[in-house]
């Protein structure tokens, strides 16, 4: 009896599985993916593809061109590691000190891959084409970004680019859709408040910049209670404050780093000009100056609908429509937005969580871990993809 499509990929899980912890046990930072991107580009050319290296410094490009005309479908894995110790105890732990796969994009890698091993070995039933991207620097580097400026989506021409990321509050075997919007803006910012320094004992020949900032970081938190829109979103954190040196001593300065999450650009703004309109209040009110320094990230990340209901109708087949949900937008910030700006295409949750296996810790936890079962999951999710937008029909 003919295999079905599960079946066929479940071969490939021991293969899968020897990827992702290779990658995982030598976790590489943003840019600087070298080894895993040699990796990457080994295969790809093994599997006979057109390939490109060193698109935005380390990314690889993989093009399939089918036998037949037909559109281009895209489909990205990220592959930087994160600035963090992993412990020990996991036979395929991480080797490098302080660095750590602890966001799923040697998973993201792995399952690319598989997906390039499952199609470069059925050529014949491909029309139009496929084209991998491996990106370097999801992590705040913004590689996505660099990439799409090379040109990533030309040459052949995208029609739909499609993602995935790893998601541990969901049960390995689900997969989460957003219908529209997924994820927030992801904005910085840093404010120096500047005094004048002194002795600790004559605070009235200083000017405090301690008890201004004091002041100003519960002034910024009553900016998204009282200006934004209680059925609308938005985050302000301030994740760093730094200032001074010794019990007895006034600073000149203290800094505060945060971070600005939106999901509309009306809000984005809105949060940017009430962050410097309350700085600059404060500060005069303590008669200190101020530096805002504001710098735009990643943009909102927004689903073409009819590209969300492709994904869900695809998985479905595979799955059944009890394990495919739509989820609602998370303020986390990702990149592949930056894809998303220049052709349709959505991106979407894989499943990683398994309660019985104690996997159930969050990203950039030093405990993270995924459910290899999503690994031959994950490649069967985007094969569906891909048949469906390309309208192969391989998957039946
Ligand atoms: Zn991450
Ligand atoms: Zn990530």
């Amino acid at each position: 009896m003919k295999k079905t499509l599960k079946e066929n990929i479940d071969e490939m899980k021991d293969w899968l599985v020897e990827i992702r912890r290779t990658i995982h046990m030598h976790p590489e930072l943003g840019f600087e993916e070298v080894e895993t991107s040699k990796l990457v580009s080994g295969l790809l050319e093994k599997f006979g593809l057109e390939v490109k290296t060193g698109v935005a410094k380390t990314g690889v490009v993989g093009l399939l061109r089918g036998k037949g005309q037909g559109k281009t479908v895209a489909i990205r894995a990220d592959m930087d590691a994160l600035l963090m110790d992993e412990p020990g105890g996991k036979p395929y732990a991480s080797k490098v000190q302080g660095k750590m796969h602890a966001c799923g994009h040697d998973a993201h890698v792995a399952i690319l891959l598989g997906v390039a091993k499952f199609f470069s070995s059925i050529p014949e039933q491909v029309r139009g084409n496929i084209k991998w991207i491996f990106q370097p620097a999801e992590e705040g580097g913004g590689g996505g970004r660099i990439m799409v400026e090379e040109g990533v989506l030309e040459n052949p021409k995208v029609d739909a680019a499609f993602a995935a990321h790893v998601f541990p509050l969901l049960s390995v075997g689900k997969i989460g859709i957003y219908e529209r919007v997924g994820l927030a803006a992801a904005d910085r910012f840093v404010i120096k408040m500047i005094g004048k320094g002194g002795h600790a004992a004559v605070p009235h020949l200083t000017k405090d910049p301690i008890i201004a900032t004091g002041h100003l970081i519960t002034q910024i938190h009553s900016i998204v209670s009282r200006n934004v829109n209680p059925l609308e979103s938005g985050v302000i954190t301030i994740g760093k404050v730094s200032g001074g040196t010794a019990n007895n001593i006034i600073p000149d300065e203290v800094e505060l780093w945060g971070t600005v999450r939106s999901l509309t650009p009306q809000i984005r703004e809105e949060l940017k000009s009430r962050l410097e309109q309350v700085t600059r209040g404060v500060a005069q009110s303590f008669g200190i100056d101020y530096r805002f320094d504001f710098e735009y990230g990643y943009p909102v990340l927004l689903n073409d609908p009819a590209m969300s209901k492709l994904v869900a109708s695809a998985c479905s087949k595979g799955i059944g429509e009890e394990n495919v949900e739509f989820v609602k937008p998370s303020m986390g910030g990702e990149d592949f937005a930056y894809f998303l700006e220049k052709v349709p295409g959505a991106f979407f949750r894989l499943g990683i969580r398994n309660e019985e296996r104690g996997i159930v810790h969050p990203y950039h936890s030093s405990l993270f871990d995924i459910d290899e079962e999503v690994l031959p999951f994950g490649v069967e999710m985007f094969v569906r993809i891909i048949d469906e937008f390309l309208g192969l029909e391989i998957a039946k």
